[in-house]
C-alpha cells in the first residue's frame, strides 16, 4: 500500500503486566495495546493452550503472535480507531458483533502473514498449518465458553466461533491478500 510500517514491540509476561492499556492479569490472555503499540504475550496462556486447549506445536504459538501483530496492523490502518468510535454509539450486542469482525480480521491477517512468510522464507514445516488451524479452533468463543460455562451464548461472543476463526485464518493463508480480509463487508462474517 506504499505506507510505512512501524514494527510493534513484543513483551513476554507471566502472571500480570503493566501496559499503557492498564494492568493486565494472566487470565486476560495475549493482547495488543494500541496505546504503546506493544504485543503482550502471556506465557501461561501459551502453556495452557498447548497442554489443555488441544493446540500444541510451535506454529500454534506463531498463530497467537501473528494474530496480535494483526491488531497492530489494524491499528496502523485506522481500523481499531474507527471500530472503537462506532462501538461507543451502539448497543452492547452490536458492539460485540463489531468486535468479532475485528478479531476475525486479525485471524485473516495472521493467515496472510503465514502465507507471505512461507513464500519469502519457506518457514512452514509439515503439520504447521494444522497446528495453526487447531489453535484458531481452540480459541473460538463457542469452544472457550463451552469449556468454562457448559453452554454458549453467541450474543456475548467477541472473537467469533471456532468455525469462523478457522475460516478467516484460512482465507488469509490461501489468498495472501489484504482485500480478502475485509471481514466488515459480508452480512455474516
Ligand atoms: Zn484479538
Amino acid at each position: 500500500m506504499n505506507r510505512r510500517y512501524q514494527e510493534p514491540r513484543l513483551v513476554l509476561f507471566s502472571g500480570a503486566v503493566q501496559s499503557a492499556c492498564g494492568m493486565a492479569q494472566s487470565a486476560v490472555g495475549p493482547f495488543y495495546c494500541p496505546g504503546d503499540q506493544r504485543v503482550y504475550i502471556d506465557l501461561d496462556f501459551l502453556a495452557q493452550m498447548q497442554l489443555q486447549l488441544g493446540a500444541p506445536g510451535d506454529f500454534a504459538a506463531a498463530y497467537v503472535i501473528a494474530h496480535e501483530v494483526g491488531h497492530h496492523v489494524q491499528n496502523q490502518l485506522g481500523v481499531l480507531g474507527r471500530v472503537q468510535e462506532l462501538r461507543s454509539r451502539v448497543a452492547e450486542a452490536e458492539g460485540n458483533a463489531l468486535q468479532v469482525r475485528v478479531e476475525l480480521q486479525a485471524d485473516c491477517l495472521a493467515g496472510m502473514w503465514a502465507r507471505r512468510a512461507q513464500d519469502a522464507r519457506q518457514i512452514l514445516e509439515d503439520g504447521d498449518i494444522e497446528e495453526g488451524l487447531a489453535a484458531a479452533a481452540a480459541v473460538g468463543d463457542d469452544r472457550l465458553q463451552g469449556r468454562a460455562r457448559g453452554h454458549v451464548q453467541p450474543d456475548s461472543f467477541t472473537h467469533g466461533s471456532s468455525e469462523q476463526r478457522v475460516r478467516w485464518f484460512r482465507t488469509g493463508l490461501q489468498s495472501g491478500q489484504l482485500e480478502a480480509c475485509d471481514t466488515f463487508r459480508p452480512a455474516r462474517p
